[in-house]
């Protein structure tokens, strides 16, 4: 229960309090002495005025906002050999408070007594749970002091049952990312922060972060894991927002030991969601909490997303999922035609490894309608059932070329390494088939100018539009060219 904060070294101590409910001790509010000093036992008049002036102090310090979110809320406790205990409502306030006011606190108190030497922060929380387990009926606190329940788990998405490690196909594209994850789930400290996962779409990061997910549950019931997509963290802000319960929205997504976001691209050009989204990242990151982060980009390609984010995302461990190879999409298929108790023949699993390649969702749907088909029908799976049932989707992944396949396509047409489409070089016997690269990848497939213009070695997007204006010119003007560029067309088209 306990966390280390960072930090550390002062004289704060941070932690649970499991016996501080036995001595019955007073509850004295920042500020609010008068009212409840009689009650205390532990606490003198001396102590009382003392904090009375410390808060004072603080408050025009640190100015009024500051004092309401985190110095009011603050309870002295307990004064007993030199150290001092301040209670605060949540486990987040706590670590902030020990972070921000600890240094500040003990100086100025030990301007106003020189017997306190050292201050304890303890969650209000804890002395309750401790007390119910000792005493049910006992009651310690304000109702003001109680403590916001973070309500985690109406926060945490629902977690697809079949999203587990166990059911995720592991080959050359996802092992990397596979071996990241389940790292992550079986470790009980941070191996590295975060993880960023990225790949295209399908190809498995949900159910890699669910089952992530399942695995802390099972294996550590007491770590809190909340895992949510980028939009609803997004809702869930602009809500607090717009119901001034800002405090509680950190406090819930604070006080994690795992959070998970998925699809981050999400927040990319939604400035004030990624303010939050970095104070958040930061402050789980500094109290050694575990954070997985998916994207459909890598950090550095994500566009709208502010710098100092980018390099936050960058510095942990970095793992994409590359498309899927023949390979794995075969392996795939046979694991989840075994889970559908349904007998296919090897000749469909294989056609379909080599017809679907776009990821791996696809690869399921198709699975699932053939054999849906079979079973509406009441006919055994064929390749001819198969490809007549599919017949739509197989010409769409039939016309799907990669950047990378036109690159290597056009270089070898026009003789030149495959590395001068990146290259700065631009002499015209490389500059104009990477022109003519450039012109074929906007034309086949449905990238983005600055997409395309990163895989031609990080050029910029009017670069590629010069690219396909110069291109579409000379093919109006030189017949050779344009039998060149319709000739690899065709070969890439397949
Ligand atoms: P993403 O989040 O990357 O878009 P998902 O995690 O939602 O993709 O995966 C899409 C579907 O493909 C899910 O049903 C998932 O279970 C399945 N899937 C993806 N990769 C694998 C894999 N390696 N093994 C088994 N199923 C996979
Ligand atoms: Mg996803």
């Amino acid at each position: 229960m306990a966390i280390a904060v960072t930090g550390g070294g002062g004289c704060i101590k941070t932690g649970s309090h499991g016996t501080a409910g036995r001595h019955g001790w007073g509850v004295v509010t920042a500020m609010g002495s008068k009212i409840e000093k009689a009650s205390s036992q532990s606490v003198s008049e001396e102590l009382l005025s003392g904090w009375d002036s410390v808060v004072n102090r603080l408050r025009v310090e640190v100015g009024e906002a500051a004092f309401q979110s985190w110095l009011k809320p603050m309870r002295i406790r307990n004064f007993s050999d030199g150290s001092v205990e301040i209670s605060v409502p949540t486990r987040f306030m706590r670590d902030w408070a020990a972070a921000h006011y600890r240094d500040r606190l003990i100086e100025l108190w030990q301007t106003e007594n020189s017997e306190v030497n050292a201050v304890e922060i303890v969650v209000q929380a804890d002395i309750e749970a401790a007390k119910e387990t000792e005493s049910p009926k006992e009651t310690v606190g304000s109702a003001e002091g109680a403590a916001i329940k973070p309500r985690r788990d109406e926060l945490c998405a629902p977690l697809d049952k079949r999203f587990t490690f166990d059911q995720f196909v592991v080959g050359k594209p996802n092992e990397f990312a596979y071996a990241a994850a389940r790292r992550i789930g079986e470790a009980s400290s941070v191996p590295f922060n975060p993880l960023f996962l990225y790949g295209g779409v399908g190809l498995g990061k949900t159910h890699l972060m669910h089952a992530i997910a399942w695995h802390v549950r099972t294996a550590q019931p007491d770590r809190a894991v909340l895992y949510l997509s980028a939009e609803k963290f997004m809702y869930r802000f602009i809500r607090a927002l717009r119901e001034q319960n800002i405090v509680n929205f950190k406090e819930q997504f604070r006080s994690v030991d795992v959070l998970m976001i998925d699809d981050v691209q999400f927040i990319a050009g939604k400035e004030s969601t990624q303010e939050e989204f970095f104070h958040t990242f930061n402050a789980l990151v500094d109290q050694g909490r575990q954070i997985v982060i998916s994207s459909d980009k890598s950090p550095s390609d994500l566009e709208g997303m502010e710098e100092r984010l980018v390099s936050r995302l960058n510095c942990g461990l970095v793992a994409d999922i590359h498309a899927t190879t023949y390979e794995l999409r075969l392996g795939i298929l046979q694991s989840k035609a075994q889970k559908l108790g349904v007998s296919i023949p090897t000749k469909v699993l294989e056609f379909l490894a080599h017809k679907i390649t776009s990821n791996v969702r696809e690869l399921e749907g198709a699975l699932n309608r053939v054999v849906a088909h079979s079973q509406l029908v009441g006919r055994d799976i064929s390749l001819e059932t198969t490809q007549e049932v599919l017949h739509d989707l197989l010409r769409a992944n039939d016309r799907r070329v990669t950047i990378e396949e036109i690159q290597k396509q056009v270089a070898s047409h026009f003789n030149i390494r495959i590395s001068d489409m990146h290259s700065a070089r631009r002499a015209r016997s490389v500059a104009r088939p990477r022109q003519v690269a450039m012109y074929l990848a906007k034309q086949l497939t449905s990238r983005s100018l600055p997409e395309i213009g990163r895989k031609f070695g990080g050029r910029d997007h009017t670069t590629v539009m010069h690219a396909v204006r110069k291109v579409d010119e000379l093919r109006e003007h030189d017949s050779g060219f344009n039998e060149d560029v319709e000739l690899l067309r065709r070969m890439l088209e397949g």
